[in-house]
């Protein structure tokens, strides 16, 4: 592939109020996206990894050279997690899942009610910056947990199809210190029928 771009917001700025504010919005994917793309071409430019995938990097981190391995886990996780966040959400969206994922969760977290406790309890409980994931392991089975900074669960062999930022930067403009609240909304927001296309293509 060519060298990795920025992706635009799927939606307006604005289209996750009053979930999530247009500012935090513009920072977070015009800022702090940027950012990690930037950080990580600045690593990889004039090396064989230019022009790879940033997520098959993740996927193969004890492959990249000890020297940029933490850029590319750091600022190429970050790249590749916030491109998974702003398509795993949408305006109008929330609800509940349906078909093979709905199946999927009550089988792996005895139905959708205590799978959304236990996301927003690893979501809640992540301390410091990080990550709530749901992610489909090597079986084809689910499962959920959290991850510190910008570690992807590619670098665990496990696929995300589903991903909450809780670093302050995802929510503290509007909610402050109220993380709790913030994970509260964010079901408000998801696109689940995108979640189940991921679901589907890494079962594949
Ligand atoms: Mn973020």
């Amino acid at each position: 592939m060519a060298k990795a771009v920025l992706p635009p917001l799927p939606y307006g700025y604005n289209a996750l109020e009053p979930w999530i504010d247009e500012q935090t919005m513009h920072l977070h994917h015009d800022k702090h996206h940027q950012a990690y793309l930037d950080n990580l071409l600045k690593a990889i430019t004039g090396t064989e990894f230019e022009n790879v995938d940033p997520a098959k990097l993740l996927s193969d981190l004890v492959k990249i050279p000890e020297k940029i391995r933490g850029i590319v886990r750091n600022h190429g996780g970050g790249f590749v997690n916030h491109s998974l966040f702003w398509e795993v959400m949408a305006p109008k969206a929330g609800g509940t899942p349906t078909g093979d994922l709905a199946k999927a969760l009550d089988k792996a977290f005895g139905g959708f009610e205590a799978f959304k406790e236990k996301f927003a309890a690893a979501a809640a409980g992540q301390f410091g910056s990080g990550w709530a994931w749901l992610v489909v392991k090597h079986d084809g089975s689910l499962a959920l947990y959290n991850l510190p900074n910008q570690d992807s669960p590619l670098s665990s062999g496990d696929h995300p199809v589903l991903g909450l930022d809780v670093w302050e930067h995802a929510y503290y403009l509007k909610y402050q210190n109220r993380r709790a609240e913030y994970i509260a909304n964010w079901w408000n927001v998801i696109n689940w029928d995108k979640v189940a296309e991921l679901y589907k293509a890494a079962r594949k």
